[in-house]
Formats: C-alpha cells, structure tokens, sequence
C-alpha cells in the first residue's frame, strides 16, 4: 500500500501542484490545482485514478487557478478549505494584484476548521491549521509515513510571506514551532514553491528558524 506524491510546478509563480493518490484503490486527491487544468486532469486520467476531491492549503490564486476548469468536468468535486481564508478566496486571492483573471465560482463544502480528519484510500491525514502567511492556512499531515503538504508555510531556506493580506509573521513562526518543528526529523516537507526538503534539514539551515 503506497501513496503515490506527484508534483507539479506550474504557472506565473511556480506553484507546487500535488496529486496523491492510493496505489491500490486509485482514489487521488489534487492539493492546490495550482495552474493548467489540462496537465493536472492530463495526468489523473492517464494513471487511471479517480479524483475524490481538491483540498487547498490556502486561497492565493496561483494555488487554484486550474480549480474553474477542473470543475466544469468535474462539477460535484468537493472542495476543501479552512474558512479564516473564505474572505481571501472570495476576493479572488489576490489574482487582481496581478491583473489576472481567476474563476473562484465553486464554493468550498469541505471546511478545515471542522474537518480533521482526512483520507486518500487507505491513507490517513490530519489537517494542521498553520496561520501566519494566511489567516485559514493549513497543512496536511500524512500519519504513517510522516509526510507534510505544507503550502507556503515553510519553504527549502525560508518561510512564507506575510506583507500580504491577512499575513503576520510572529504567528507564521509560531506555527511553524508549533506543528512542524515537533515532527520527526525525517518527516518530508512538500511545500508550495521549489524543492521537498525534511525537518531535520530546516532546523539546520532554515536562518529563518535559529
Ligand atoms: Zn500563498
Ligand atoms: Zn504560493
């Protein structure tokens, strides 16, 4: 029984785009549909896996702008947010900023504030609630093999930004002391932006975190 982690790295801001999904039953999940549906839904159909549901780890654009066009195929999907971020996701996530389009129609069904329990198939998740580069940012805890889908919390060398709306760095530190730094050494980090890094490794070098 494996959890198969594919990541993606897409649109104007490189967001990490994962699709996990359970070797057995083919049940996957996609965390932050962040950019091209086509690659995203491209790659669940050519595996054969059944999506189940999108969970976003927060509502920044660059990590649900596929969400539209996943959802016109895909029209029941559940979508899962905390609801400290609703406000930012109702306002597009900042898409305007940039000057770009974004289709936030699809209202989330799925609320992390009161769901925390998550699975994929065979696979347990427990939803971390991680405030500080946004207000309802969470992360998604893989129990067995210690696997964190951590979005922009914690980054390879940095942390998350918090000059942006809702953001506040003594609570992104707190979070992060809180519900990362007390996970095992080895467990590995998935974050929002560039490379997978580990615990260990982040309390090494991470000048963010000595
Ligand atoms: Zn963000
Ligand atoms: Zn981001």
């Amino acid at each position: 029984m494996t959890l198969i982690v594919e990541k993606l790295s897409l649109g104007p801001l490189e967001t990490n785009c994962f699709i996990i999904a359970d070797s057995e039953c083919n049940d996957c999940v996609v965390i932050d549909p962040a950019w091209n549906a086509n690659k995203i839904i491209g790659l669940v159909n050519k595996r054969g896996w059944n999506l189940q549901a999108i969970w976003l780890t927060h509502s920044h654009f660059d990590h649900f702008g596929a969400l539209g066009t996943i959802i016109k195929s895909h029209p029941d999907l559940p979508l899962g947010l905390h609801v400290k971020d609703l406000p930012l996701y109702q306002a597009g996530g900042g898409a305007a900023n940039w000057g770009i389009p974004i289709d936030n129609s699809h209202q989330p069904t799925l609320w992390f504030d009161q769901t925390i329990n998550l699975n994929v198939g065979m696979h347990n998740f427990i939803v971390l609630f991680v405030p500080g580069h946004s207000p309802g940012h969470v992360a998604f805890l893989e129990t067995n093999s210690n696997l964190l889908f951590g979005g922009d919390v914690l980054f390879q060398g940095g942390i998350g930004r918090t000059d942006l709306y809702g953001g506040d760095f003594n609570q992104l530190i707190n979070s992060i002391k809180l519900h990362f730094l007390t996970r095992p050494n080895d467990t590995v980090v998935y974050p929002g932006h560039g490379s997978n890094t580990t615990i260990l490794a982040e309390k090494q070098y991470n000048p963010y975190l000595t």
